[in-house]
C-alpha cells in the first residue's frame, strides 16, 4: 500500500519542520512547503530521505496567494497522488508597540495566518470531502484564547481567527474530515529568539512547566491528532502551552 501524505505549510524551519521529521518517521510521504527558506526545506527534505526512507517533496508557496496554493495542491496530488493530513502551520508575527502598529503589518499577518489557512483548506478540504476522508490540523496560539501580549495584538487576533475558522470547516467538511486545531503557548522557535532572557524569565514564571516548549513537543500533539488514536476527536482546541496562568 502506498505511505500516506501530509502537507505541512511552512515546514522550512521551527515547528513545521518538527512536525515534518515525525511524520517521516511515522512513513508518511511529506509535503515541505516553504516561502522563503528554499535552503533549510532542502535540507530537511535530504535529511528525511536520508534518515526514514519516505518519499518528499518541496514546494514553493505563499500560502495567501490564491493562484499559488491552488499550484501547490495540484502538484501535490499529481505527484504523490492524494492528501491525507493537511497542517496549516504557516505563521508570522510583526510584534511592535501599540502605537507603531499599522494597517499595512495587520493585513499581512491576517493574509498569511488567516486567509492562507483559509485558502489551503479549502483546495485541500475540497479533496478530502471527495475522498470521504482526511484530517486538518490547525495551528492558532495560546495568544488567542487568554495570554494578551498587545505587542503582538495583530497575530492575536489572526490566530482567533484561526479558532473560529476551525469551527466552521469542521461543520462544512462533516462527517468526513476532522478538522481540530492546537493553541501552542511559547516554543523556541525562530519567532521567539529575538526576545530577551528578562522577559523569557517573566514567562516562564507563568507557565507551571516552567520553560518553553521545544518545537518536537507540540510536533507530537499534531502527530497524534492527524492519527487514528484520535479518531473521535473532531472540532477541538488543544492547548499545549505547559500550563500557562496568566
Ligand atoms: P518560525 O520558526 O518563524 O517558522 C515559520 C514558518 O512559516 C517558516 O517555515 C516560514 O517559511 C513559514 N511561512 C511564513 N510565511 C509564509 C507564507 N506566506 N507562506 C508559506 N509559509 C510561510 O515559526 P514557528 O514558531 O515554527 O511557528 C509555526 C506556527 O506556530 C505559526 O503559525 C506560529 O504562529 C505558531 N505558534 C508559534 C509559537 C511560538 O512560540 N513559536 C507559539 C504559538 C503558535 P519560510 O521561512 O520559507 O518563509
Amino acid at each position: 500500500m502506498d505511505n500516506k501524505v501530509v502537507l505541512i505549510t511552512g515546514a522550512s524551519r521551527g515547528i513545521g519542520a518538527a512536525t515534518a521529521k515525525e511524520f517521516a518517521k511515522n512513513n508518511y510521504s511529506v509535503v515541505i512547503n516553504y516561502n522563503s527558506s528554499y535552503q533549510e526545506a532542502e535540507n530537511l527534505k535530504k535529511e528525511l530521505e536520508t534518515n526514514y526512507k519516505v518519499k518528499v517533496l518541496t514546494i514553493k508557496c505563499d500560502v495567501s496567494k490564491e493562484e499559488e496554493v491552488k499550484n501547490m495542491v495540484e502538484k501535490t496530488v499529481n505527484e504523490l497522488g492524494n492528501i491525507d493530513v493537511l497542517i496549516n502551520n504557516a505563521g508570522i508575527a510583526i510584534d511592535t508597540l501599540f502605537e507603531d502598529k499599522t494597517v499595512e503589518n495587520f493585513k499581512r499577518i491576517l493574509d498569511v495566518n488567516l486567509i492562507g489557512t483559509f485558502l489551503v483548506s479549502k483546495y485541500v478540504g475540497t479533496i478530502m470531502v471527495e475522498n470521504q476522508k482526511g484530517s486538518i490540523i490547525n495551528v492558532s496560539s495560546n495568544a488567542a484564547l487568554d495570554d494578551y501580549y498587545p505587542m503582538s495584538l495583530d497575530y492575536d487576533a489572526s490566530k482567533a481567527g484561526v479558532i473560529s475558522l476551525t469551527h466552521n470547516l469542521a461543520s462544512q467538511f462533516s462527517p468526513f474530515v476532522r478538522v481540530n486545531v492546537v493553541a501552542p503557548g511559547w516554543v523556541t522557535t525562530d519567532m521567539t529568539k529575538e526576545l530577551s532572557q528578562e522577559f523569557i524569565d517573566e514567562e516562564n514564571k507563568k507557565i507551571m512547566l516552567n520553560r518553553f516548549a521545544k518545537p518536537e513537543e507540540i510536533a507530537k500533539v499534531i502527530y497524534f491528532l492527524a492519527s487514528d488514536s484520535a479518531s473521535y476527536i473532531n472540532n477541538e482546541v488543544i492547548r499545549i502551552d505547559g500550563g500557562f496562568k496568566c
